[in-house]
């Protein structure tokens, strides 16, 4: 049993004094024998949500058990508990099994187009397989199917969208049929439309957002994974490509210059937006902070970049906040998140299933 003493912010405006694990799961009615029950103290958040995080990934390709275990004790040290892999080509269910990690929701593995992605990462397929692919991940994953939605065309030397309307059209309606969301990673402006008229439930980085496409995604109510600690990017990728593809590299360089208006209209527009790092490519575990203080930066209000990886971000991958019941996943911090964002950086403790693990 643990008690957890403070500020208990159990959604934005509600705030308790206390709570108690009792076998892992959460509690706010004093248990018998509560005076023997070890304390912690702080302000008391949800356990971080990073929506966009390869566990099980590195920038070859698939990585063994112990890199993705040391990947996981990664983000449960920044206080990051509930992650959505957005794709991942290793089997990381044995996970499931360790209390002490955070907990993983699945989308498969990647499928993208023939030599359209980065090596050793994704199905790589043709349209006519994307409807018996797509049915694959969504069974192999946790309510989750990823597509690769654009990416560099070498014979363009440009982005461009990967999949033909009516083959993205039928591989999204499969993957609902068999209770499945799909989300797309997708850099470029082409892809967005046909994606979200398709039924598109999310979209990853989404930097090709425009005036055009902003409104439909509002319409539909698709969320976006902006991932800006990885656009930040973009000018040493533009910098690397830019003698073999010079309009590829210009393209990547105006996406990142109006990175912060794009989310910042988006969110105006009142489209979703969550906190994912798209940690495990590229970029390092562990960054949750530094993606909130990104959306800040992009003019998100605090409150609002707080619940993209908080009580938001946990409704909408459909798994409890601090709600009685629950499983006791939580971050204690030294001050108030909510009046400064930056406090994240510094966990105090992290809770997981009712035991203290940092
Ligand atoms: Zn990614």
């Amino acid at each position: 049993m643990l008690r957890v003493k403070g500020r208990v912010l159990v959604g934005p405006d509600e705030v308790r004094d206390e709570l108690w694990a009792v076998d892992g799961r959460i509690t706010y009615e004093r248990p018998p024998g509560a005076d023997r029950a070890g304390t912690v103290r702080g302000w008391v958040l949800p356990g971080l949500v990073d929506a966009h995080c390869h566990v099980g990934l590195d920038r070859h390709g698939p990585v063994d058990a112990a890199t993705a275990e040391r990947q996981a004790l990664t983000d449960r040290e920044a206080g990051t508990l509930l992650i959505r892999d957005a794709g991942s080509p290793s089997d990381t269910r044995w996970i499931d099994d360790r209390g002490d990690l955070p907990k993983i929701i699945r989308a498969g593995r990647h499928i993208a187009r023939t030599r359209r992605y980065i090596r050793n990462y994704a199905h790589e397929i043709e349209p006519g397989d994307l409807v018996a692919y797509v049915a694959r991940e969504a069974r192999r994953g946790d309510g989750w199917v990823k597509l690769v939605g654009d990416w560099i065309d070498r014979s363009a030397g440009d982005l461009t969208a990967c999949w033909p309307r009516g083959e993205v059209e039928a591989a999204i309606a499969e993957a609902h049929r068999l209770g499945a969301r799909v989300t797309a990673h997708c850099f470029a402006e082409e892809s967005l439309r046909d994606l979200v008229e398709a039924g598109i439930d999310c979209v990853e980085h989404a930097t090709g957002l425009t005036e055009d496409t902003i409104p439909l995604f509002a319409e539909r109510g698709v969320a976006i994974v902006p991932t800006l600690v990885n656009i930040a990017t973009f000018p040493d990728l533009a910098a690397g490509g830019e003698a073999k593809f010079p309009r590829w590299s210009a393209h990547m360089r105006r996406l990142y210059e109006r990175r912060y208006d794009t989310v910042r209209a988006a969110y105006d527009a009142g489209i979703p937006v969550y906190v994912g790092t798209d940690a495990g490519g590229s970029l390092a575990h562990g960054l949750v902070a530094g993606e909130v203080a990104e959306l800040v930066k992009a003019g998100i209000p605090p409150l609002e970049a707080l619940s993209a990886t908080a009580w938001g971000a946990r409704r909408w991958l459909g798994r409890p906040a601090l709600e009685e019941g629950a499983p006791a996943d939580l971050v204690v911090y030294d001050e108030d998140p909510r009046a400064d964002v930056r406090v994240l950086a510094a966990p105090r403790h992290v809770v997981l299933d009712g035991r203290v693990v940092g």
